[in-house]
Protein backbone atom coordinates (compact mmCIF):
# COMPACT_ATOMS: atom_id res chain seq x y z
CA UNK A 1 0.00 0.00 0.00
CA UNK A 2 1.21 3.43 -0.92
CA UNK A 3 1.82 5.66 2.12
CA UNK A 4 -0.84 8.15 2.44
CA UNK A 5 0.94 11.87 2.67
CA UNK A 6 -0.79 13.71 5.40
CA UNK A 7 0.92 17.02 4.67
CA UNK A 8 3.19 16.93 7.92
CA UNK A 9 6.40 17.06 6.30
CA UNK A 10 8.16 15.67 3.41
CA UNK A 11 10.06 12.66 5.76
CA UNK A 12 6.82 11.79 7.50
CA UNK A 13 4.88 9.15 6.28
CA UNK A 14 1.43 7.44 7.19
CA UNK A 15 0.81 3.76 6.70
CA UNK A 16 -2.38 2.07 7.24
CA UNK A 17 -2.54 -2.03 8.10
CA UNK A 18 -4.88 -3.67 10.01
CA UNK A 19 -4.89 -3.23 13.84
CA UNK A 20 -3.18 -6.64 15.22
CA UNK A 21 -2.87 -5.77 18.63
CA UNK A 22 -4.70 -2.35 20.64
CA UNK A 23 -1.94 0.09 22.43
CA UNK A 24 0.47 2.72 21.28
CA UNK A 25 4.11 2.44 20.72
CA UNK A 26 6.68 4.82 20.40
CA UNK A 27 10.00 4.65 19.55
CA UNK A 28 13.02 4.08 17.66
CA UNK A 29 12.83 1.05 14.95
CA UNK A 30 14.63 -1.76 15.08
CA UNK A 31 14.39 -3.16 11.60
CA UNK A 32 15.05 -7.13 11.45
CA UNK A 33 16.49 -8.16 8.27
CA UNK A 34 14.77 -10.37 5.70
CA UNK A 35 16.36 -13.22 4.76
CA UNK A 36 15.85 -13.76 1.11
CA UNK A 37 15.51 -17.35 0.09
CA UNK A 38 16.25 -17.13 -3.73
CA UNK A 39 19.80 -18.20 -2.93
CA UNK A 40 22.43 -19.52 -5.58
CA UNK A 41 22.77 -22.89 -7.57
CA UNK A 42 26.11 -24.58 -7.51
CA UNK A 43 26.84 -28.35 -8.94
CA UNK A 44 27.95 -30.86 -5.85
CA UNK A 45 30.79 -33.09 -6.91
CA UNK A 46 29.69 -36.99 -7.28
CA UNK A 47 31.88 -38.01 -3.93
CA UNK A 48 30.02 -34.65 -2.03
CA UNK A 49 27.01 -35.48 -2.67
CA UNK A 50 26.38 -37.80 0.68
CA UNK A 51 28.06 -34.80 2.59
CA UNK A 52 25.70 -32.28 1.11
CA UNK A 53 22.42 -34.55 2.32
CA UNK A 54 23.77 -34.73 5.64
CA UNK A 55 24.70 -31.04 5.46
CA UNK A 56 20.84 -30.65 4.88
CA UNK A 57 19.93 -33.14 7.62
CA UNK A 58 22.12 -31.65 10.18
CA UNK A 59 20.40 -27.91 9.34
CA UNK A 60 17.44 -29.90 10.44
CA UNK A 61 18.00 -31.30 13.18
CA UNK A 62 19.34 -27.65 14.58
CA UNK A 63 16.53 -26.01 13.49
CA UNK A 64 14.19 -28.64 15.50
CA UNK A 65 16.19 -28.24 18.47
CA UNK A 66 16.48 -23.94 18.22
CA UNK A 67 12.72 -24.66 17.95
CA UNK A 68 11.82 -26.92 20.91
CA UNK A 69 14.07 -24.48 23.15
CA UNK A 70 11.39 -21.84 21.87
CA UNK A 71 8.40 -24.09 22.66
CA UNK A 72 10.44 -24.22 26.18
CA UNK A 73 10.28 -20.29 26.40
CA UNK A 74 6.51 -20.12 25.56
CA UNK A 75 5.15 -23.09 28.20
CA UNK A 76 6.80 -20.97 30.71
CA UNK A 77 5.36 -17.36 29.68
CA UNK A 78 2.37 -18.49 28.10
CA UNK A 79 1.03 -22.10 28.73
CA UNK A 80 0.34 -25.48 26.54
CA UNK A 81 -2.10 -23.74 23.97
CA UNK A 82 0.31 -21.23 23.12
CA UNK A 83 3.32 -23.54 23.07
CA UNK A 84 1.38 -25.58 20.66
CA UNK A 85 2.22 -23.20 18.03
CA UNK A 86 5.21 -24.11 17.75
CA UNK A 87 4.26 -28.04 17.03
CA UNK A 88 2.55 -26.52 14.06
CA UNK A 89 6.28 -25.61 12.91
CA UNK A 90 7.45 -28.81 13.87
CA UNK A 91 5.01 -30.66 11.83
CA UNK A 92 6.27 -28.40 8.85
CA UNK A 93 9.59 -29.50 9.92
CA UNK A 94 9.06 -33.01 9.48
CA UNK A 95 6.82 -32.91 6.49
CA UNK A 96 8.47 -35.83 4.76
CA UNK A 97 7.14 -34.08 1.55
CA UNK A 98 9.49 -31.44 1.81
CA UNK A 99 12.33 -33.54 3.19
CA UNK A 100 12.07 -35.74 0.91
CA UNK A 101 12.13 -33.01 -2.16
CA UNK A 102 15.25 -31.44 -0.84
CA UNK A 103 17.35 -34.63 -0.55
CA UNK A 104 15.96 -35.80 -4.14
CA UNK A 105 16.87 -33.01 -5.82
CA UNK A 106 20.44 -32.81 -4.03
CA UNK A 107 20.90 -36.78 -4.96
CA UNK A 108 19.68 -36.62 -8.91
CA UNK A 109 21.01 -33.05 -10.04
CA UNK A 110 23.50 -33.14 -7.38
CA UNK A 111 23.01 -29.76 -6.70
CA UNK A 112 23.88 -27.67 -3.39
CA UNK A 113 21.32 -28.17 0.01
CA UNK A 114 20.65 -24.45 0.08
CA UNK A 115 18.93 -24.41 -3.26
CA UNK A 116 17.32 -27.87 -3.25
CA UNK A 117 15.37 -26.42 0.13
CA UNK A 118 14.96 -23.03 -1.41
CA UNK A 119 12.97 -25.19 -4.58
CA UNK A 120 11.14 -27.01 -2.43
CA UNK A 121 9.92 -24.27 -0.64
CA UNK A 122 8.71 -22.44 -3.00
CA UNK A 123 6.59 -25.83 -4.33
CA UNK A 124 5.16 -25.65 -1.21
CA UNK A 125 4.26 -22.23 -1.20
CA UNK A 126 2.90 -22.42 -4.36
CA UNK A 127 0.67 -25.35 -3.61
CA UNK A 128 -0.27 -23.59 -0.40
CA UNK A 129 -1.13 -20.43 -2.78
CA UNK A 130 -3.54 -21.79 -5.00
CA UNK A 131 -6.08 -23.41 -1.76
CA UNK A 132 -9.37 -21.98 -1.80
CA UNK A 133 -9.29 -22.02 1.75
CA UNK A 134 -7.66 -18.53 3.81
CA UNK A 135 -6.52 -21.41 6.35
CA UNK A 136 -4.51 -22.75 4.37
CA UNK A 137 -2.98 -19.87 2.41
CA UNK A 138 -2.09 -18.17 5.81
CA UNK A 139 0.29 -21.53 6.48
CA UNK A 140 2.47 -20.62 3.62
CA UNK A 141 4.25 -17.93 5.79
CA UNK A 142 4.32 -20.65 8.56
CA UNK A 143 6.26 -22.71 5.53
CA UNK A 144 8.36 -20.14 4.40
CA UNK A 145 9.56 -19.05 8.73
CA UNK A 146 10.69 -22.64 8.40
CA UNK A 147 12.60 -22.93 5.19
CA UNK A 148 14.29 -19.37 6.19
CA UNK A 149 15.12 -20.91 9.97
CA UNK A 150 16.55 -24.10 8.19
CA UNK A 151 18.18 -22.41 5.36
CA UNK A 152 20.18 -19.85 8.43
CA UNK A 153 22.04 -23.03 9.40
CA UNK A 154 22.98 -24.61 6.38
CA UNK A 155 24.31 -20.48 5.57
CA UNK A 156 25.61 -20.05 9.11
CA UNK A 157 24.22 -17.25 9.40
CA UNK A 158 23.08 -15.25 12.13
CA UNK A 159 21.31 -12.53 11.06
CA UNK A 160 19.76 -9.63 13.86
CA UNK A 161 16.83 -10.84 16.10
CA UNK A 162 14.37 -9.38 18.39
CA UNK A 163 16.84 -10.82 21.43
CA UNK A 164 19.69 -8.74 20.07
CA UNK A 165 17.42 -5.33 20.73
CA UNK A 166 19.98 -3.07 23.46
CA UNK A 167 17.18 -0.65 23.99
CA UNK A 168 13.29 0.29 24.47
CA UNK A 169 12.41 0.03 20.09
CA UNK A 170 9.47 -0.69 17.88
CA UNK A 171 10.45 -3.82 15.57
CA UNK A 172 9.88 -3.76 11.90
CA UNK A 173 9.82 -6.08 10.19
CA UNK A 174 8.65 -7.97 6.79
CA UNK A 175 7.35 -11.15 9.22
CA UNK A 176 7.54 -12.41 12.81
CA UNK A 177 7.26 -15.80 13.92
CA UNK A 178 5.75 -16.59 17.27
CA UNK A 179 9.46 -17.12 18.30
CA UNK A 180 10.41 -13.64 17.83
CA UNK A 181 7.41 -12.26 18.96
CA UNK A 182 7.82 -14.46 22.35
CA UNK A 183 11.12 -13.02 23.16
CA UNK A 184 9.39 -9.61 22.91
CA UNK A 185 8.14 -9.74 26.30
CA UNK A 186 11.24 -10.18 28.29
CA UNK A 187 13.09 -7.40 25.75
CA UNK A 188 13.14 -4.11 25.09
CA UNK A 189 10.36 -4.35 22.42
CA UNK A 190 7.46 -1.42 22.75
CA UNK A 191 5.50 -3.10 20.21
CA UNK A 192 5.65 -4.32 16.26
CA UNK A 193 4.77 -3.31 13.00
CA UNK A 194 5.09 -6.11 9.63
CA UNK A 195 5.04 -6.12 5.91
CA UNK A 196 2.50 -8.85 6.09
CA UNK A 197 -0.02 -10.94 8.36
CA UNK A 198 -3.89 -10.95 8.92
CA UNK A 199 -5.43 -10.94 12.56
CA UNK A 200 -6.03 -14.68 12.67
CA UNK A 201 -1.64 -15.26 12.25
CA UNK A 202 -0.47 -16.65 14.94
CA UNK A 203 1.60 -13.96 15.36
CA UNK A 204 -1.36 -11.48 16.12
CA UNK A 205 -3.08 -13.81 18.40
CA UNK A 206 0.73 -13.92 20.51
CA UNK A 207 0.82 -10.21 20.48
CA UNK A 208 -2.55 -9.86 21.49
CA UNK A 209 -2.30 -12.20 24.55
CA UNK A 210 1.09 -10.50 25.22
CA UNK A 211 -0.61 -7.34 25.28
CA UNK A 212 1.79 -5.98 22.87
CA UNK A 213 0.77 -3.14 20.28
CA UNK A 214 0.88 -4.33 17.04
CA UNK A 215 0.19 -3.36 12.76
CA UNK A 216 0.63 -6.01 10.70
CA UNK A 217 -0.52 -6.13 6.81
CA UNK A 218 1.24 -3.09 6.15
CA UNK A 219 2.82 -4.09 2.57
CA UNK A 220 6.11 -2.51 2.52
CA UNK A 221 7.08 -1.22 5.90
CA UNK A 222 10.47 -2.34 5.57
CA UNK A 223 10.93 -0.79 2.57
CA UNK A 224 9.88 2.23 4.04
CA UNK A 225 11.99 2.67 7.69
CA UNK A 226 15.67 2.63 8.09
CA UNK A 227 17.18 1.51 11.57
CA UNK A 228 16.60 4.41 14.12
CA UNK A 229 13.83 6.17 12.62
CA UNK A 230 11.17 7.12 15.19
CA UNK A 231 7.92 5.42 14.58
CA UNK A 232 4.53 5.63 16.10
CA UNK A 233 2.65 2.04 16.17
CA UNK A 234 -1.35 2.66 16.95
CA UNK A 235 -2.65 -0.66 17.49
CA UNK A 236 -6.05 0.53 17.66
CA UNK A 237 -6.36 1.86 14.36
CA UNK A 238 -3.74 0.11 12.34
CA UNK A 239 -1.50 3.20 11.47
CA UNK A 240 2.28 3.59 11.51
CA UNK A 241 3.36 7.11 11.36
CA UNK A 242 7.48 6.86 10.52
CA UNK A 243 9.54 10.20 11.29
CA UNK A 244 6.17 11.95 12.69
CA UNK A 245 6.76 15.67 13.50
CA UNK A 246 7.37 16.54 17.44
CA UNK A 247 3.97 17.73 17.68
CA UNK A 248 2.56 14.90 16.72
CA UNK A 249 4.80 12.48 18.79
CA UNK A 250 3.13 14.93 21.93
CA UNK A 251 -0.28 14.31 20.82
CA UNK A 252 0.19 10.39 20.83
CA UNK A 253 2.33 10.04 23.99
CA UNK A 254 -1.10 12.09 25.96
CA UNK A 255 -3.56 9.78 24.28
CA UNK A 256 -1.20 6.73 25.55
CA UNK A 257 -1.60 8.29 29.04
CA UNK A 258 -5.15 9.16 28.38
CA UNK A 259 -5.91 5.25 27.20
CA UNK A 260 -3.63 3.70 30.71
CA UNK A 261 -4.98 6.18 32.70
CA UNK A 262 -8.49 4.86 30.99
CA UNK A 263 -7.74 1.22 31.51
CA UNK A 264 -6.48 1.96 35.19
CA UNK A 265 -9.81 3.28 35.91
CA UNK A 266 -12.04 1.16 34.59
CA UNK A 267 -9.71 -1.76 36.27
CA UNK A 268 -11.31 -0.25 39.86
CA UNK A 269 -14.39 -1.53 38.74
CA UNK A 270 -13.19 -5.23 38.79
CA UNK A 271 -15.49 -5.59 42.16
CA UNK A 272 -18.32 -4.07 41.21
CA UNK A 273 -21.49 -5.86 39.59
CA UNK A 274 -22.42 -5.36 36.10
CA UNK A 275 -25.43 -3.36 37.01
CA UNK A 276 -27.55 -0.25 35.62
CA UNK A 277 -28.00 2.81 37.36
CA UNK A 278 -31.81 1.48 38.69
CA UNK A 279 -30.57 -1.87 39.36
CA UNK A 280 -30.87 -3.89 36.46
CA UNK A 281 -28.60 -6.44 37.00
CA UNK A 282 -26.75 -8.01 34.41
CA UNK A 283 -23.87 -11.08 33.60
CA UNK A 284 -21.20 -9.95 32.38
CA UNK A 285 -19.03 -13.11 31.25
CA UNK A 286 -16.02 -13.82 29.33
CA UNK A 287 -15.03 -15.58 25.67
CA UNK A 288 -12.59 -17.70 25.83
CA UNK A 289 -10.33 -20.10 23.65
CA UNK A 290 -8.21 -21.76 25.98
CA UNK A 291 -7.34 -22.32 29.45
CA UNK A 292 -4.20 -19.80 29.34
CA UNK A 293 -6.70 -16.99 29.61
CA UNK A 294 -8.65 -17.92 32.82
CA UNK A 295 -5.40 -15.41 34.52
CA UNK A 296 -6.91 -12.75 32.33
CA UNK A 297 -10.70 -13.56 32.46
CA UNK A 298 -10.19 -13.68 36.70
CA UNK A 299 -8.19 -10.38 36.56
CA UNK A 300 -11.04 -8.51 34.97
CA UNK A 301 -13.62 -9.71 37.12
CA UNK A 302 -15.86 -11.71 34.99
CA UNK A 303 -19.01 -13.61 36.09
CA UNK A 304 -17.87 -16.43 34.67
CA UNK A 305 -17.02 -18.36 30.70
CA UNK A 306 -20.22 -17.60 28.41
CA UNK A 307 -18.24 -19.26 25.63
CA UNK A 308 -15.13 -21.65 25.37
CA UNK A 309 -14.63 -22.12 22.25
CA UNK A 310 -12.88 -25.49 22.44
CA UNK A 311 -12.20 -25.94 18.44
CA UNK A 312 -9.05 -24.52 19.24
CA UNK A 313 -7.86 -28.14 20.96
CA UNK A 314 -7.52 -29.66 17.50
CA UNK A 315 -6.24 -27.29 15.92
CA UNK A 316 -2.34 -27.49 15.16
CA UNK A 317 -2.20 -30.64 15.59
CA UNK A 318 -2.04 -33.90 14.25
CA UNK A 319 -4.41 -36.53 15.53
CA UNK A 320 -8.43 -35.90 17.54
CA UNK A 321 -7.37 -34.83 21.01
CA UNK A 322 -8.42 -38.06 23.28
CA UNK A 323 -11.06 -37.50 26.38
CA UNK A 324 -8.29 -37.06 28.82
CA UNK A 325 -7.14 -34.04 26.40
CA UNK A 326 -10.14 -32.34 27.01
CA UNK A 327 -11.21 -33.45 30.53
CA UNK A 328 -7.98 -31.89 31.65
CA UNK A 329 -8.71 -28.45 29.93
CA UNK A 330 -12.24 -28.50 30.58
CA UNK A 331 -11.87 -29.42 34.86
CA UNK A 332 -9.30 -26.52 35.14
CA UNK A 333 -11.45 -24.26 33.16
CA UNK A 334 -14.53 -25.18 35.35
CA UNK A 335 -12.42 -25.31 39.07
CA UNK A 336 -11.33 -21.88 38.43
CA UNK A 337 -14.27 -19.73 36.73
CA UNK A 338 -16.16 -21.13 40.67
CA UNK A 339 -18.38 -20.07 41.71
CA UNK A 340 -19.49 -19.06 38.34
CA UNK A 341 -20.13 -21.13 35.22
CA UNK A 342 -18.38 -22.17 32.27
CA UNK A 343 -20.57 -22.91 29.17
CA UNK A 344 -17.91 -25.15 27.19
CA UNK A 345 -19.23 -25.05 23.69
CA UNK A 346 -19.19 -28.20 21.38
CA UNK A 347 -17.07 -28.73 18.54
CA UNK A 348 -17.59 -25.68 15.82
CA UNK A 349 -14.77 -26.78 13.18
CA UNK A 350 -15.07 -26.21 9.78
CA UNK A 351 -15.76 -22.58 8.10
CA UNK A 352 -12.61 -20.74 8.38
CA UNK A 353 -11.51 -23.44 11.35
CA UNK A 354 -9.67 -25.98 9.68
CA UNK A 355 -7.64 -29.23 11.59
CA UNK A 356 -4.37 -30.05 9.93
CA UNK A 357 -5.71 -33.87 9.87
CA UNK A 358 -8.51 -35.20 7.86
CA UNK A 359 -12.21 -36.05 8.77
CA UNK A 360 -14.66 -36.67 6.09
CA UNK A 361 -13.98 -33.95 3.86
CA UNK A 362 -13.09 -30.72 5.77
CA UNK A 363 -9.69 -30.80 5.44
CA UNK A 364 -10.05 -30.89 1.72
CA UNK A 365 -11.51 -27.20 0.87
CA UNK A 366 -14.99 -27.62 0.43
CA UNK A 367 -16.76 -24.68 -2.04
CA UNK A 368 -18.54 -22.77 0.49
CA UNK A 369 -17.28 -24.11 3.95
CA UNK A 370 -19.32 -21.26 5.69
CA UNK A 371 -22.30 -23.40 4.22
CA UNK A 372 -20.53 -26.52 4.43
CA UNK A 373 -19.96 -29.42 7.33
CA UNK A 374 -19.46 -26.94 10.36
CA UNK A 375 -20.14 -27.33 13.75
CA UNK A 376 -22.99 -29.61 15.31
CA UNK A 377 -23.21 -30.64 11.62
CA UNK A 378 -19.92 -32.84 11.19
CA UNK A 379 -20.63 -33.54 15.39
CA UNK A 380 -23.70 -35.39 14.19
CA UNK A 381 -22.09 -37.01 11.22
CA UNK A 382 -19.00 -38.41 13.07
CA UNK A 383 -20.71 -39.45 16.50
CA UNK A 384 -17.53 -40.22 18.08
CA UNK A 385 -15.87 -37.22 18.02
CA UNK A 386 -18.93 -35.69 19.29
CA UNK A 387 -19.23 -38.58 22.12
CA UNK A 388 -15.72 -37.91 23.05
CA UNK A 389 -16.03 -34.66 23.78
CA UNK A 390 -19.19 -34.83 25.63
CA UNK A 391 -18.02 -37.43 27.78
CA UNK A 392 -15.30 -35.17 28.99
CA UNK A 393 -17.66 -32.01 29.49
CA UNK A 394 -19.60 -34.02 31.37
CA UNK A 395 -17.19 -35.43 33.59
CA UNK A 396 -15.58 -31.89 33.62
CA UNK A 397 -19.32 -31.26 35.43
CA UNK A 398 -18.65 -32.79 38.38
CA UNK A 399 -15.52 -30.34 39.44
CA UNK A 400 -17.16 -26.95 38.87
CA UNK A 401 -20.52 -25.61 37.17
CA UNK A 402 -20.77 -26.54 33.47
CA UNK A 403 -23.26 -25.46 30.73
CA UNK A 404 -22.86 -27.10 27.72
CA UNK A 405 -23.74 -25.56 24.79
CA UNK A 406 -24.48 -26.95 20.82
CA UNK A 407 -23.35 -23.82 17.90
CA UNK A 408 -24.75 -24.07 14.79
CA UNK A 409 -28.23 -25.21 15.46
CA UNK A 410 -30.08 -24.45 12.87
CA UNK A 411 -33.50 -25.93 13.67
CA UNK A 412 -35.68 -27.74 16.52
CA UNK A 413 -34.92 -31.45 14.70
CA UNK A 414 -30.93 -30.55 14.97
CA UNK A 415 -31.24 -29.88 18.65
CA UNK A 416 -33.00 -32.90 19.52
CA UNK A 417 -30.70 -34.83 17.73
CA UNK A 418 -27.51 -33.29 19.55
CA UNK A 419 -29.63 -33.83 22.74
CA UNK A 420 -30.29 -37.01 22.11
CA UNK A 421 -26.32 -38.03 22.05
CA UNK A 422 -26.13 -36.13 25.05
CA UNK A 423 -28.61 -38.00 27.03
CA UNK A 424 -26.85 -41.76 25.57
CA UNK A 425 -23.54 -40.35 26.88
CA UNK A 426 -25.35 -39.40 30.38
CA UNK A 427 -26.92 -43.22 30.43
CA UNK A 428 -23.35 -44.54 29.85
CA UNK A 429 -21.95 -42.63 32.37
CA UNK A 430 -24.36 -43.32 35.06
CA UNK A 431 -23.96 -47.13 33.83
CA UNK A 432 -20.24 -46.73 34.62
CA UNK A 433 -20.59 -45.15 37.94
CA UNK A 434 -19.03 -41.65 36.70
CA UNK A 435 -19.75 -38.90 38.38
CA UNK A 436 -21.11 -35.58 36.44
CA UNK A 437 -24.07 -32.93 37.33
CA UNK A 438 -27.59 -34.64 36.60
CA UNK A 439 -29.17 -30.97 36.45
CA UNK A 440 -26.37 -29.90 33.90
CA UNK A 441 -28.21 -26.55 31.62
CA UNK A 442 -27.99 -27.50 28.28
CA UNK A 443 -28.28 -25.10 25.31
CA UNK A 444 -28.00 -23.77 22.22
CA UNK A 445 -26.51 -20.90 19.78
CA UNK A 446 -28.87 -18.61 17.62
CA UNK A 447 -26.70 -17.84 14.52
CA UNK A 448 -28.23 -19.41 11.63
CA UNK A 449 -31.36 -17.15 10.44
CA UNK A 450 -33.65 -20.98 10.57
CA UNK A 451 -32.86 -21.18 13.89
CA UNK A 452 -34.00 -17.55 14.94
CA UNK A 453 -36.96 -17.69 12.78
CA UNK A 454 -38.38 -20.86 14.93
CA UNK A 455 -37.15 -19.81 18.08
CA UNK A 456 -40.01 -20.12 19.81
CA UNK A 457 -39.82 -23.63 19.39
CA UNK A 458 -36.16 -23.80 20.23
CA UNK A 459 -36.60 -22.23 23.27
CA UNK A 460 -39.23 -24.73 24.52
CA UNK A 461 -36.46 -27.58 23.99
CA UNK A 462 -33.13 -25.36 25.33
CA UNK A 463 -32.72 -24.51 28.51
CA UNK A 464 -31.42 -21.25 27.71
CA UNK A 465 -29.82 -19.62 23.97
CA UNK A 466 -26.55 -17.12 23.39
CA UNK A 467 -27.10 -15.18 19.99
CA UNK A 468 -23.97 -15.76 18.03
CA UNK A 469 -24.02 -12.82 16.18
CA UNK A 470 -20.71 -13.38 14.83
CA UNK A 471 -22.44 -15.83 12.23
CA UNK A 472 -26.07 -14.94 12.40
CA UNK A 473 -25.18 -11.22 10.39
CA UNK A 474 -22.90 -13.50 8.41
CA UNK A 475 -25.42 -15.74 7.15
CA UNK A 476 -28.82 -13.15 7.13
CA UNK A 477 -26.91 -10.08 5.42
CA UNK A 478 -24.67 -12.70 3.15
CA UNK A 479 -21.95 -11.09 4.44
CA UNK A 480 -18.93 -13.11 4.59
CA UNK A 481 -17.36 -12.20 7.89
CA UNK A 482 -13.61 -12.57 6.39
CA UNK A 483 -14.05 -11.00 3.45
CA UNK A 484 -12.88 -7.80 3.61
CA UNK A 485 -14.47 -6.65 0.07
CA UNK A 486 -17.57 -6.84 1.79
CA UNK A 487 -16.67 -5.68 5.65
CA UNK A 488 -18.73 -2.34 4.79
CA UNK A 489 -21.59 -4.36 4.45
CA UNK A 490 -21.46 -6.25 7.46
CA UNK A 491 -24.03 -4.15 9.93
CA UNK A 492 -24.65 -5.55 13.50
CA UNK A 493 -27.51 -2.86 13.77
CA UNK A 494 -29.10 -3.37 10.75
CA UNK A 495 -33.20 -3.81 11.25
CA UNK A 496 -33.12 -7.42 10.11
CA UNK A 497 -30.94 -8.22 13.04
CA UNK A 498 -32.30 -6.31 15.34
CA UNK A 499 -35.41 -7.96 15.01
CA UNK A 500 -34.16 -11.57 15.57
CA UNK A 501 -32.24 -10.79 18.21
CA UNK A 502 -35.93 -8.74 19.61
CA UNK A 503 -37.68 -11.99 18.53
CA UNK A 504 -34.91 -14.58 20.35
CA UNK A 505 -34.68 -12.84 23.27
CA UNK A 506 -38.52 -12.71 23.91
CA UNK A 507 -39.05 -16.33 22.88
CA UNK A 508 -36.35 -17.18 25.47
CA UNK A 509 -38.30 -15.16 28.37
CA UNK A 510 -42.23 -16.11 27.06
CA UNK A 511 -40.80 -19.78 27.61
CA UNK A 512 -39.08 -18.83 31.13
CA UNK A 513 -35.64 -19.11 29.84
CA UNK A 514 -32.80 -16.79 29.82
CA UNK A 515 -30.71 -15.33 26.64
CA UNK A 516 -27.50 -13.74 26.07
CA UNK A 517 -25.48 -12.71 23.54
CA UNK A 518 -21.36 -14.26 22.82
CA UNK A 519 -20.98 -12.88 19.44
CA UNK A 520 -18.43 -9.42 18.75
CA UNK A 521 -22.03 -7.34 19.10
CA UNK A 522 -21.79 -8.30 22.53
CA UNK A 523 -18.52 -6.30 23.41
CA UNK A 524 -19.85 -2.99 20.97
CA UNK A 525 -20.40 -0.10 23.13
CA UNK A 526 -22.81 1.50 21.13
CA UNK A 527 -25.27 -1.35 20.94
CA UNK A 528 -25.60 -2.21 24.69
CA UNK A 529 -28.44 0.08 25.10
CA UNK A 530 -30.43 -1.39 22.41
CA UNK A 531 -28.85 -5.14 23.83
CA UNK A 532 -29.97 -3.85 27.30
CA UNK A 533 -33.36 -2.41 26.39
CA UNK A 534 -34.59 -5.41 24.50
CA UNK A 535 -34.12 -7.43 28.06
CA UNK A 536 -30.31 -9.32 27.39
CA UNK A 537 -29.76 -11.11 30.22
CA UNK A 538 -26.25 -12.23 29.46
CA UNK A 539 -22.95 -10.37 27.87
CA UNK A 540 -20.19 -12.57 26.87
CA UNK A 541 -17.43 -10.74 25.61
CA UNK A 542 -13.33 -11.35 25.11
CA UNK A 543 -12.02 -10.83 28.63
CA UNK A 544 -10.04 -7.20 27.93
CA UNK A 545 -13.28 -6.41 26.78
CA UNK A 546 -15.09 -6.62 30.11
CA UNK A 547 -14.08 -3.61 31.96
CA UNK A 548 -15.29 -0.68 29.33
CA UNK A 549 -18.68 -3.02 28.65
CA UNK A 550 -19.38 -2.95 32.54
CA UNK A 551 -18.63 1.03 32.30
CA UNK A 552 -21.35 1.49 29.66
CA UNK A 553 -24.12 -0.45 31.70
CA UNK A 554 -23.02 1.14 34.69
CA UNK A 555 -24.03 4.63 33.16
CA UNK A 556 -26.99 3.31 31.61
CA UNK A 557 -30.61 3.01 32.95
CA UNK A 558 -32.57 -0.06 32.29
CA UNK A 559 -35.75 2.04 32.26
CA UNK A 560 -34.82 4.41 29.55
CA UNK A 561 -32.64 1.54 27.33
CA UNK A 562 -36.55 0.07 27.53
CA UNK A 563 -37.71 3.34 25.97
CA UNK A 564 -35.03 3.67 23.28
CA UNK A 565 -35.10 -0.11 22.32
CA UNK A 566 -39.57 0.01 21.71
CA UNK A 567 -38.37 3.48 19.71
CA UNK A 568 -36.01 1.96 17.45
CA UNK A 569 -37.87 -0.76 17.12
CA UNK A 570 -41.00 0.95 15.72
CA UNK A 571 -39.00 2.37 13.25
CA UNK A 572 -34.95 0.76 13.18
CA UNK A 573 -33.51 2.92 10.35
CA UNK A 574 -30.01 3.55 10.54
CA UNK A 575 -31.05 7.11 11.04
CA UNK A 576 -33.36 6.68 13.66
CA UNK A 577 -31.00 4.03 15.50
CA UNK A 578 -28.11 7.10 15.76
CA UNK A 579 -30.30 9.40 16.38
CA UNK A 580 -31.25 8.03 19.57
CA UNK A 581 -28.12 6.51 20.89
CA UNK A 582 -26.82 10.22 20.33
CA UNK A 583 -29.85 10.76 22.71
CA UNK A 584 -29.23 8.07 25.51
CA UNK A 585 -25.61 9.43 25.45
CA UNK A 586 -25.99 12.92 26.20
CA UNK A 587 -28.27 12.48 28.81
CA UNK A 588 -27.23 13.42 31.86
CA UNK A 589 -27.73 10.44 34.46
C1 LIG B 1 -20.69 -16.19 16.67
O1 LIG B 1 -20.91 -16.72 15.57
O2 LIG B 1 -21.13 -15.08 16.99
C2 LIG B 1 -19.86 -16.88 17.67
C3 LIG B 1 -19.71 -16.42 18.89
O3 LIG B 1 -19.21 -18.01 17.27
P1 LIG B 1 -17.87 -18.01 16.40
O4 LIG B 1 -17.35 -16.61 16.31
O5 LIG B 1 -16.95 -18.93 17.09
O6 LIG B 1 -18.34 -18.55 15.08
MG1 LIG C 1 -20.47 -18.77 15.25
Amino acid sequence: MNPVKQGLSTSTRVFKGISASPGIAIGKAFVLEDVDLAVGRWQVPPEAVKAEVARFRLAVADTRREMLATQQKILKLLGKSHARLIEAYLLILDDPLISKDVVRNIMQNRVNAEFALSEAVAGAVKALESASDEYFRERRHDVLDVGRKILLHLLGHRPQTVEDLKEPSVVVAHNLTPSDTIHMRTNYAEGFATDIGGKTSHTAILANSLEIPAVVGLHEITRNVRPGDLIIVDGYTGTVIVNPLPDVVENYRREREVRLAERRDLERLRDQPAQTQDAHRLVLAANIDSPDEMKSVLSHGADGVGLYRTEYLYLNRSSLPTEEDHYAHYAKVAQSMLPHSVIIRTLDIGGDKLMDFGIGGITKSEPNPFLGLRGVRLCLKYPDIFRTQIRAILRASAMGKVKIMFPMISGVEEFCAARQVLRDVMSDLRREGVPFDEKLEVGLMIEVPSAALVVDFLAQEADFMSIGTNDLIQYTLAVDRINEEVAHLYEPLHASILRLIAQTIKAGHDAGKWVGMCGEMAGDPEATPILIGLGLDEFSVSPALIPKVKKTIRDLRFSECQALAQEIMKNPTRETISKTLRQIKNRAF
